[in-house]
């Protein structure tokens, strides 16, 4: 017999169920598709992530690589055999694979977690709304083994479309910045490293945006290039950093559950909230020059990198939302375009946790207070003056507060665009007033 495997978010060899479901059936056509919905709305850098692992796969594997709307593609070359897939769970993935499976008989099998989204459940069938009690159902939930691939796996090469190809290798080469190494063995590598020299002391470090702290393994769990359920067969699950990619799991099954959480407040509560639409405040934000040293450094990450910490994630999130009154969609626009994780569950979802519309909402009096923030997790400025050159002069701490310093500004540092403790108050006005 002979199938199709169709690859998307699951770009690995190794432990996918969905390629052994495939290798089961005899010969096996492993196909990508290069579909422009996706790839024309991304940005530079999310396109080479994509297509640098895109081309790792077809190092390992005779890919074959299509371009166009997988409606019309997929049928064509599966030609009446049936197509395997690991499960898309968001709103634009499931309604490509319903369109697609009217055309042909698609299996799927596993999906990018451990437990696939919308089998966590209560005891009265229903989705958990808060985090920790779906984690401890996650838990004990469980989830396979990982399945180990043949060696020399039964995959034919079928005939690549020229332009995909070149597409492909043109993203590749407009990469705007060095990108982590792509593929599987480079994830594994990254991985092992981390397990070794990182886990013991995440707890503590992973606060730390000035050190390396953390697994930086989100590009490659976003595209699959990885599985989340290979590396907690390697590690202690009930560690910090199991809980980590439990949050990953909780913000895929609320997505499921409610897809329209991706871009509309998941909680009504605060659905009279008043906010501003500052075009000149916003673009400052975008470009790290609101005169705030730990969000113009995050936001700066963001730009030249594809990647920010988690903790400034939450600061600079904090900052439009609470310091400019901007709804948190237009954040979480931005984070999508530029983040080679940019995961509409996870980003999304965090935004709405730290907007206060979300699950688990921060309270929402609480309003980050951007230079505590720094000085508390960045407590020598380390961070700030490696993305913010304009601050390397100020030693120490003393780059989170350039207004405090006479030589502060003699780098053209922007001023501070906005009063902070102005618009906390400001932010807390429009919540009450909001909710009464
Ligand atoms: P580690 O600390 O090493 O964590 C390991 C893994 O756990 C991560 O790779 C990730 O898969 C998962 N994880 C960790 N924290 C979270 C979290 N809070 N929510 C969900 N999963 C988590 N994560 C994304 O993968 N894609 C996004 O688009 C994204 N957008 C975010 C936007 C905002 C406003 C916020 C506050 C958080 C966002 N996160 C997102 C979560 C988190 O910031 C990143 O997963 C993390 O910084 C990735 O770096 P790492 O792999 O070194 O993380």
């Amino acid at each position: 017999g002979s199938s199709v495997m169709w690859f998307r978010r699951d770009l690995r060899v190794r432990d996918n169920p969905a390629l052994l479901a495939a290798l089961d059936e005899g010969t096996v056509t492993a196909l990508f598709v290069v579909d422009p919905a996706i790839w024309s709305t991304a940005g530079a850098a999310r396109r080479a992530w994509l297509a640098a692992n895109v081309l790792a796969l077809a190092e390992r594997i005779p890919l074959t690589i299509h371009h166009g709307d997988p409606r019309d593609v997929v049928p064509r070359v599966a030609d009446g055999r049936r197509v395997h897939v690991s499960a898309e769970t968001t709103p634009y993935g499931r309604r490509r694979d319903d369109a697609v499976a009217e055309k042909v008989e698609l299996v799927a099998t596993g999906s990018p977690y451990a437990v696939g989204p919308g089998r966590v459940r209560n005891g009265s069938g229903d989705p958990y709304q808060v985090f920790t009690a779906f984690a401890r159902a996650w838990r004990e939930h469980g989830w396979p083994e990982p399945a180990h691939t043949p060696r020399s796996p039964d995959i034919e090469q079928g005939d690549s479309h020229e332009r995909a190809l070149e597409e492909l290798e043109k993203a590749v080469a407009d990469a705007p910045f060095d990108l982590p190494p792509a593929g599987e063995e480079a994830a594994w590598r990254r991985w092992r490293a981390f397990r070794d020299d990182g886990l013991r002391d995440y707890p503590t470090e992973r606060d730390r945006p000035d050190h390396d702290g953390t697994s930086r393994l989100s590009p490659y769990l976003h595209l699959g290039v990885i599985h989340p359920r290979s590396l907690l067969a390697d590690m202690d699950t009930s560690s910090t950093y199991a809980n980590e990619i439990a949050w990953r799991e909780f913000y895929a099954d609320v997505l499921w559950h409610t897809p329209a959480s991706a871009w509309e407040d998941l909680k009504p509560a605060l659905k009279a909230m008043a906010y501003d639409d500052p075009a000149d405040a916003i673009e400052a934000w975008r470009t790290g020059t609101t005169g705030f040293p730990i969000v113009d450094a995050g936001m700066r990450q963001l730009l030249h990198s594809g990647w920010m910490h988690n903790r400034v994630r939450m600061i600079t999130a904090s900052f439009l939302t609470k310091d400019l009154h901007v709804w948190w969609p237009v954040g979480a626009r931005h984070f999508l375009d530029l983040l080679i994780d940019g995961d509409v569950a996870s980003n999304n979802h965090g935004w709405q946790w730290v907007a206060g519309t979300g699950t688990d909402a921060s309270p929402y009096f609480r309003v980050f207070n951007p230079v505590t923030q720094g000085i508390k997790f960045d407590p020598q400025g380390d961070y700030v003056r490696r993305w913010v050159p304009e601050l390397d002069h100020l030693p120490g701490k003393s780059a989170h507060e350039p207004w405090k310093s006479d030589v502060g500004y003699e780098q053209d540092y922007p001023l501070r665009i906005v009063d902070h403790a102005d618009e906390r108050r400001e932010a807390l006005e429009r919540y009450q007033s909001a909710r009464d």
